[in-house]
């Protein structure tokens, strides 16, 4: 039984899925204590219940321990088994997380997998449906196995109401791979996605997007969508040779959409600057399944605390050395398993 305090670190909900796929995936029970301790409304909420009852059906499991509100669980999980599965947050909390949690050990299940979830799909704090599906999954299938993401309905907070579909063919072994060029950019997409919002503030947030990068407007468009409350996605996708990154501002009440459209444009601004190919919230979710391929490396930003919690979890589950090096800041290398030790040898 591997003990993990859910509070080391950057204390969130991710110690508690990413330690709970590791499970799953070496088929080790844990315990988890301090889940979230220091958040304001600590333990389990809707979200994380979900990914862990999701574990416990897929791995066939014993899980003890888990309500609203549990700050201490267990997971004794079983066999990972593919097949079709439906998981339904029952709030707005994010699919796309429950989706992290399960999602590596049903990569190399031995049967493929269809998988339903509902609630958030367009969460602020958490993968929005365009990055799984067009900067994450991707980068995903180049390790092997084919995972396709359709989001049949979307749901913002607070409504919720979401839908995303998946099918996983699963392969045998996971194979790394290493990404430090980004290559030329070859299209920059902005998108303001509005769910019962006046198409004002999707203007806005377009406009000065455009005023300030002077992309051309062939690349702008503007979305309405229906879901069951309203919402607002500011979305810039950058498409380069070696990967597609995607930049995410959510409208709210009382936020002006062209702070939204600042916001969100600083991040690619830092990212296009930096030239490295791969961002900061890609960094953190990248560092899982590449231990597990046991090797692959790649240029990125300065680590989140994410990333550094990240990598201390996985030191916990598997005998997989990861190296951190700012070559040129912000430049910064992360080098993990047989890339590591290639570098600790030479
Ligand atoms: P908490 O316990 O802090 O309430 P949580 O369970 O909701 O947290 P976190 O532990 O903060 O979630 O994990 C958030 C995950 O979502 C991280 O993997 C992070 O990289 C990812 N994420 C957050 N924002 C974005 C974004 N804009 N684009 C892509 N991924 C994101």
């Amino acid at each position: 039984m591997i003990e993990i305090d859910g509070s080391a670190g950057e204390g969130g909900g991710q110690v508690l899925r990413s330690a709970v796929a590791l499970s799953m995936v070496r088929g080790v029970p844990i315990r988890v204590r301090n889940i979230r301790v220091n958040r304001p409304r600590p333990g389990l909420r809707r979200q994380h219940l979900t990914a862990v009852q999701a574990a416990a059906a897929i791995s066939g499991g014993r899980l003890d321990g888990a309500a609203l509100g549990s700050t201490e669980l267990e997971l004794e999980p079983g066999p990972v088994a593919g097949g079709d599965y439906r998981f339904a947050v029952g709030t707005a909390g994010s699919t796309t997380l429950v989706l992290q949690t399960v999602l590596p050990a049903l990569l190399t299940a031995p049967s493929p997998s269809s998988l339903v979830l509902e609630g958030g799909t367009h969460n602020p704090m958490a993968p929005p449906f365009p990055f799984l599906a067009r900067t994450f999954l991707p980068l995903i299938e180049r390790m092997g196995p084919r995972v396709t993401a359709t989001l049949e309905r979307p749901g913002f907070h607070p409504a919720g109401g979401g839908r995303i579909r998946l099918e996983i063919e699963p392969c045998e072994r996971l194979r790394g791979f290493e990404l430090h060029e980004r290559g030329k950019v070859r299209a920059r997409r902005v998108t303001a996605l509005l769910a019962h919002l006046p198409r004002h503030i999707g203007e806005r947030e377009l406009r000065l997007v455009q005023k300030k990068s002077g992309w051309p407007s062939s690349g702008f468009s503007l979305e309405e969508i229906d879901s069951d409350g309203p919402g607002n996605l500011l979305t810039i996708e950058l498409e380069s040779e070696a990967l597609t990154e995607t930049f995410t501002g959510f409208g709210r009440p009382r936020l002006r959409a062209e702070v939204v459209a600042q916001r969100t444009f600083q991040q690619a601004r830092r990212y296009l600057k930096a030239g490295v190919p791969v961002g900061e919230h890609l960094a953190d979710q990248l560092l899982l399944p590449l231990a597990l391929a046991g090797g692959g490396a790649f240029t990125t930003l300065p680590l989140s605390r994410h990333a550094t919690t990240q990598i201390d979890l996985l030191g916990r589950f598997l005998d997989v050395p990861i190296v951190v090096d700012q070559v040129a800041p912000p430049r910064t290398v992360v080098r993990i398993g047989r890339h590591a030790k290639s570098l600790t040898s030479s």
